[in-house]
């Protein structure tokens, strides 16, 4: 028996890297995109580390290229996915009494994997298969994910299991952070590789197995993921891959007394439906399950007219367009005072005319498509609402020829509850309400009030003190507030990402809040010179 008392040191966050045009990180990249674009993938289900190709495929294609035939996916059944729960409860048995800092290892070296031999693959695969330029992939697939990994290894040793009750004299207490008895169900997004990472490995580690329902549309990335965490030494069953139709996963999953905990981040109304799914199916569970939803948004900027006005605008510009406004975070709602709207608006127009949008292997676009054509067919929707209800001042064009392409369009609203100020709409559309300068306590309770989300909020002043009264005022609006800055890129240890009221759980992924949830913790008290007589001392 090992007797180490493991301490990590704090990692450092991953550096990002530039990928200038002819430097070696570029080269090497788009050696790597070519050659993953001239191959169509075969992706199977992996379970009990075990291919499984059922046969039942789809097709993924490049957002960007229709033409451009990434990999077929075969989707699990729901027998199929009978047979993952019970390899997860089969790996259970060893991993869930594994030593803490064995499955520290396997994640550190996962991160040393993708920092290292995995970067140009991960990072590939999310340009091609998610469109993202070769920034917005290495922000997220590279660094955010390597992030996630060793920082959730450090917290889980130095900060949850060290987390120990006091022991009096005569007496020793601690706690065992058990792992679930079960399994976690991971269901995660298509917007950022990162998240898909993140949601089924912040469980395991912690001890617990899990299945993990990747987006559709984010499958190549999420593949190339799950194969690197076998490479890291992830034992078979502990993470199972599974690809499928939501459907299959009603009974086979949700119904499975083994059901423990979901990992969620996705949409409000789907967080709702799997809670509502969960609550139903609450008498068939051998525990609680914990349910972690990270959700929708509708992220706004709140100008005071003291703000500097480049920066706002440069806030707005990357805050709302980049990855073509597709972050949970992105900035979509805008208040400006009319004191300072001419100037700003102005400048935001000239430059969102200076934005070039393509396809995202070619390094100068800063823009790509919109994921699929459900987004493209609810973004366009909302810019027609806007053509006829607002006034479009930039963009407002789009086209499926090629790809996905949605303009990036900017929108003044007069009426400030118009329905692209409160709906989130998940596209590169920021809408615009224009207050008066004389009442700014009622355009932040406006900001407070308008939307039912609360993911991430800027202000942006220059008076400290009002800067202060602002951020007071919109206390509940946001989980994470900037101030001065632009609503978007939270990094790993430096700002716990996560919001509450329709926003989600607030559980911050990366942070230590995140990873007590996935723990079970048995107090145990052990009394050294134990009483031998029953009778207390006021009986006499
Ligand atoms: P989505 O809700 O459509 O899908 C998320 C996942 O849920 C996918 O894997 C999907 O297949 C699955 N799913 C859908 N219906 C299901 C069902 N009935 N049963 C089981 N699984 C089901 O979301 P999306 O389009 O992939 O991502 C965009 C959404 O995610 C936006 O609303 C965005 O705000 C949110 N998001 C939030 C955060 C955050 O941290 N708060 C981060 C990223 C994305």
């Amino acid at each position: 028996m090992l007797n180490t008392v493991f301490r990590l040191d704090e990692p450092q966050n991953e550096p990002v890297g530039s990928y200038a045009p002819g430097s070696a990180e570029t080269e090497s990249l788009k050696a790597c995109i070519q050659s993953m674009a001239g191959e169509t993938l075969d992706i199977p289900c992996i379970i009990g580390g075990q291919e499984v190709r059922t046969g039942e495929t789809y097709d993924i294609r490049a957002p960007h290229d229709h033409s451009l035939h990434l990999a077929n996916v075969h989707a699990a059944s729901a027998e199929i996915l009978g047979d993952a729960v019970k390899a997860s409860q089969e790996a259970w048995k060893e991993w869930s009494e594994t030593a803490p800092h064995v499955r520290a290892s396997v994640f550190n070296k996962a991160a040393d994997l993708l920092a290292g031999p995995w970067r140009d693959r991960v990072n590939a695969s999310t340009m091609l298969g998610q469109s993202k330029t070769c920034y917005q992939a290495e922000i997220d697939a590279a660094c955010e994910l390597i992030d996630f990994w060793r920082f959730n290894a450090w917290l889980a040793m130095n900060r949850v299991y060290t987390e120990q009750p006091a022991s009096n004299e005569g007496m020793w207490n601690y706690v065992d952070h058990r792992p679930l008895e079960g399994f976690v169900c991971a269901i995660t997004p298509f917007n950022f590789t990162s998240i898909g990472g993140n949601l089924p490995t912040a469980p395991a580690l912690m001890g617990n197995v899990a299945l993990w329902k990747p987006a559709r549309t984010a499958m190549l990335s999420n593949y190339y993921v799950m194969k690197l965490l076998e490479e890291a030494g992830l034992p078979p069953g502990v993470i199972n891959f599974v690809p499928c139709r939501p459907a299959e996963m009603t009974e086979s999953v949700f119904g499975s007394e083994h059901f423990s905990g979901l990992h969620f981040t996705g949409s409000t109304a789907v967080f709702q439906l799997l809670w509502r799914q969960t609550a139903e199916n609450l008498p068939k569970y051998r525990t609680y399950p914990r349910l972690v939803g990270e959700t929708g948004g509708k992220d706004f900027i709140f100008a005071h007219e003291s703000a500097d006005k480049d920066a706002l605008v440069v806030a707005a510009l990357r805050g709302a367009y980049e990855f073509q406004g597709q972050k949970c975070s992105a900035a979509s709602r805008m208040y400006v005072p009319d004191s300072i709207w001419p100037e700003v608006r102005d400048k935001l127009v000239a430059e969102i005319g200076k934005i070039k949008m393509g396809d995202p292997t070619d390094w100068s676009n800063f823009m790509a498509a919109v994921i699929d054509e459900n987004a493209y067919n609810d973004i366009t929707g909302y810019v027609h609402k806007a053509k006829a209800g607002a006034k479009i001042l930039a963009g407002g064009g789009y086209s499926k020829d090629v790809g996905w392409f949605v303009e990036p369009t900017l929108v003044e609203c007069e009426d400030p509850r118009f329905i692209t100020m409160e709906e989130e709409i998940f596209g590169p559309v920021l809408s615009v309400h224009v207050y008066d300068a004389n009442k700014l306590d009622d355009a932040l309770h406006l900001c407070d009030t308008t939307s039912p989300y609360a993911l991430t909020g800027a202000i942006f002043a220059r008076d400290r003190v009002l800067a202060e009264r602002m951020a007071k005022s919109l206390r509940h609006a946001a989980g994470n507030f900037y101030i001065n800055d632009k609503p978007t890129g939270a990094v790993v240890n430096q700002q716990p990402f996560g919001g509450a009221r329709a926003s989600g759980t607030d559980d911050k992924a990366g942070g230590v809040q995140n990873l007590v949830r996935w723990v079970a913790p048995r107090t145990v008290k052990e009394t050294f010179v134990p009483p031998n007589d029953w009778r207390y001392p006021h009986m006499g």
